[in-house]
């Protein structure tokens, strides 16, 4: 092919795919843009997943009837002037690229009306290309309408998911900015109903109420630097207590400057803040406000500003993680809740893995419980056991005539449970259990969605529930193995799953959940009929020398090795 110059509409198309990467794009880079124009009110509307119709309504600043085209050209901005003020950007945007190319992919009108202007203007645009202008009464503020996602682009539309998921996304975006900006009222509808509206009265644990729920928010600890030292990073926001986690890292939320940021450290850093008081594998949820100086941060480097470069981002990360670790320090801990330490997740399954897990027993265990290399036996079956007793509460100590062997009773319960939950949904027959009085169940908007699309889901796993309110479910029957204060917490832990999780990992996510919550805990104490009958079904499972997770069950120590040990061979 001969060199040439690609016309105006592949070059507007080419940087559409920049910005526009899915509908929830489009969404992102108009309420920003409601945003800088000083809006307290913005109300976002979908259908279709946001293909048929997206729709960003305001009452901000509007744009000047004789404004209107050129805000459509791009790089046309009245947020930036000169390249001076992109060392101090305090506008969400300023490359003036958004408009062109979302009108370059869609179908799209404006109505707007400037507070100088009396009357409002409207405009159609198709293909990138003002088709008609003319006056309308309207208040003052802008509303633009989308329509038509990607019709002229087969390719992009090919790769969009299904509405749900767009759905939540959308969903997922708005709560951020709910949260990022408290003192501004969102109203999210999706097909036509209210599912999100932010009370906007500008605190930060109200909006949490919408995003996550009143139990949640409502537990919710206050996280803040009040250090007067002028290097120091003011930072504040809301952590949760230990006791409350998720299964992803989709409730961390860092605002910038109020900008909106995926980074790697800043999550690190929270985490790291809560070592040694989250399972493996839980995230906790925070909502953090950063403020720095202009000068501090590089905007400028990603399509969709959504990643930012910090100068100084060791400091800022001993920061975070200091102000979330006083916090959770400062608080003091439920009754009965105990930190589990993690497991390095390059734990490997049987016998290979570290035994000195948990580090505690470890250290009292002598050197007996050195690592026993059995790798025979690590994929095989448990012979039959006999029982002994109960080590700390935790542990069963049986025989055979092979050697010792000590069970971690949650650890042999879960895998028990795990194949069991396993076999029962194989033949539709999970074992359920009716509520006498229904249980409310209170979702996100996201998870809201979920339930739309996937509630087939829950209900082979034994969850029966309808929808009560617009957020609210009522649970009628749940798995019989399930404790009642545990319904909620796994109910929450699969939504989780089902967000995060694409092909069938969620099945056994699902299986491995339902069995941790359902099998005995460390430092329960059993009596012998119970620990009998817990080895009794671990000697019948297909893989019972590891927990769904990947640890250990079991540990071997031969009679050879204790004669050794007691010098007698
Ligand atoms: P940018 O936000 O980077 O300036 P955009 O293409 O998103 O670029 O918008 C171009 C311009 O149109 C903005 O600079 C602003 O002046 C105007 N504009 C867009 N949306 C709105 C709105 N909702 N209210 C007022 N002005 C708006
Ligand atoms: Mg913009």
């Amino acid at each position: 092919m001969a060199i040439q110059v690609l016309t105006p509409d592949v070059v507007s198309k080419i940087a559409a795919g920049e910005v526009i990467e899915r509908p929830a794009s489009i969404v992102k880079e108009l309420v920003e843009n409601s945003l800088d124009a000083g809006a307290s009110q913005i109300t976002v509307e979908i259908s279709g997943g946001g293909t048929q119709l997206i729709k960003v309504a305001d009452n901000g600043s509007g744009i000047l009837r004789d404004e209107v085209e050129v805000a459509f050209e791009r790089h046309a901005t009245s947020k930036i002037a000169s390249d001076s003020d992109l060392e101090a950007i305090a506008s969400l945007g300023f490359r003036g690229e958004a408009l062109p190319s979302i009108a370059a992919v869609t179908d799209m009108s404006v109505i707007t009306r400037h507070q100088n202007d009396e009357a409002g203007t409207v405009i159609n645009l198709r293909n990138g290309v003002i088709i008609a202008k003319d006056k309308v009464g309207c208040p003052v503020g802008t509303a633009i309408s989308v329509r038509d996602l990607f019709r002229n682009v087969p390719a992009r539309l090919k790769f969009l998911k299904s509405s749900s998921t767009e759905n939540g996304h959308i969903s997922y975006l708005v709560t951020q900015y709910m949260l990022a900006f408290p003192e501004v009222r969102f109203n999210l509808l999706i097909n036509g109903r209210t599912i999100m509206q932010s009370p906007g009265n500008g605190n930060l644990r109200d909006a949490l109420v919408e995003a996550y729920g009143l139990e949640t928010a409502k537990a919710m600890l206050e996280v803040g630097t009040t250090d007067t030292d002028p290097s120091a990073y003011p930072l504040s926001g809301y952590i949760s207590p230990s006791s409350i986690s998720r299964s992803n890292r989709n409730y961390l939320s860092f605002f910038v400057n109020r900008r909106w940021v995926q980074n790697r450290t800043l999550a690190y850093a929270v985490e790291e803040a809560y070592r040694g008081m989250l399972m493996t594998g839980k995230h906790p949820i925070a909502t953090i406000n950063i403020t720095l100086l202009p000068q501090e941060i590089d905007i400028n480097v990603h399509p969709t500003k959504r990643e930012i470069r910090f100068r100084r981002e060791g400091d800022l990360f001993v920061a975070v993680q200091k102000a979330v670790r006083d916090t959770l320090v400062g608080f003091v801990p439920l009754p009965g809740f105990r930190p589990a330490p993690s497991l390095p997740s390059t734990t490997s399954p049987g016998f290979h893995a570290p035994l000195d897990y948990p580090k505690a027993d470890a250290q009292t265990s002598g050197p007996l419980l050195h690592r026993e290399k059995q790798s025979g036996q690590s994929h095989g079956q448990l012979p039959i056991l006999r029982v002994i007793g109960q080590f700390r509460n935790t542990y069963i100590i049986a025989e055979s005539p092979d050697g010792l062997f000590l069970i971690d009773q949650h650890a042999g319960h879960e895998r028990i449970l795990f194949e069991q939950v396993l076999s029962q949904r194989a033949t539709k027959a999970i074992e359920i259990q009716g509520l006498l009085e229904p249980m409310v169940f209170e979702v996100t908007a996201r998870q809201a969605e979920l339930l739309r699309s996937r509630s087939g889901v829950l209900s082979e796993n034994g969850f029966t529930m309808e929808q009560f309110g617009e957020r609210v479910y009522l649970l009628r029957s749940v798995p019989a193995l399930l404790k009642k204060q545990d319904i909620i917490p796994v109910l929450t832990e699969i939504l989780d799953f089902l967000s995060g999780m694409q092909g069938s990992d969620w099945q056994e996510a699902i299986a491995a959940s339902l069995a941790c919550h359902g099998a005995v805990r460390a430092g329960q104490t059993l009596t012998f009929p119970e620990m009998e009958e817990l080895i009794h079904r671990l000697e019948q499972t297909q893989l019972p020398y590891t927990c769904p997770h990947g640890r250990p069950t079991t540990i071997h120590v031969s009679t050879s090795r204790v004669e050794k040990e007691f010098g007698r061979r």
